[in-house]
């Protein structure tokens, strides 16, 4: 976190004229402790604009990774709660330290595996995924969570781009891909370094 300070990540911006810090979600990667398992910034915003929070609702977030994904819904309002799902234990630590170093003790972290733990949490309103997608974990959360509900997933294979594509294709909604590069230097001069494109499923149970 570092020069991010936790007031700061409230969204006010640092007295003496620190750097200013979003309170819309995509706040920067470096306010997240990280082992590189983290939805970039400008995903993240688009990802948290798809999922959509209304008051009172419940995320589960289902590869936890850091927690980013998790802690920013939360960031969006105090009365949302939110569950992530990560199995590595190691994960499921910083996630648990993320949380309370930005204050955002409302997250519950769920050591374990999807689709095998969600039965035992508490039904969510929106679901979303950015690891451990499959079709067992799609057809799970289209069998036992009730109509309605509100499902992002993020996919980066081509083997979990494929299952999105074919998953839209019968049950609809939108796909995004999400294509994006930042100005980087090459040689003495700058060229554009593409990320990883991100497809992006957005659809309602
Ligand atoms: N959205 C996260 C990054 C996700 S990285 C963030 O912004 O921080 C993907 C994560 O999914 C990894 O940490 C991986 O351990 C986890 N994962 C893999 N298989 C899983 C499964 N079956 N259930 C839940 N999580 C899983």
């Amino acid at each position: 976190a570092g020069k991010f300070a936790h007031p700061v990540c409230a969204g006010v911006q640092v007295a003496g004229g620190g750097p200013a810090i979003s309170k819309a979600a995509g706040r920067p990667d470096a306010i997240f402790d990280t082992d590189g398992q983290i939805t970039k910034r400008p995903v993240r915003a688009l990802t948290l604009s798809a999922l959509a929070p209304q008051r009172g609702e419940h995320l589960w977030d289902i590869g936890g990774g850091s927690g980013s994904i998790g802690i920013e819904w939360l960031m969006c309002d105090p009365t949302l709660s939110a569950t992530t799902v990560e199995p590595r234990a190691d994960r499921a630590a910083r996630i648990r330290a993320n949380a309370d170093a930005l204050g955002q003790d409302r997250l519950t972290v769920i050591e374990g595996s999807a689709p095998e733990v969600l039965g035992s949490l508490d039904l969510p309103d929106a679901v979303f995924i950015g690891g451990g997608l499959s079709a067992a974990l799609l057809e799970w959360l289209f069998a036992q969570l009730p109509a309605g509900k509100r499902l992002v997933a993020n996919a980066v294979t081509l083997e979990s781009e494929a299952l999105l594509a074919q998953w839209q294709a019968e049950k609809g909604g939108e796909l995004l891909r999400i294509e994006l590069a930042q100005a980087a230097p090459l040689g003495p001069r700058r060229g554009w370094k593409s990320a990883y494109p991100v497809v992006q499923w957005s659809v309602t149970l």
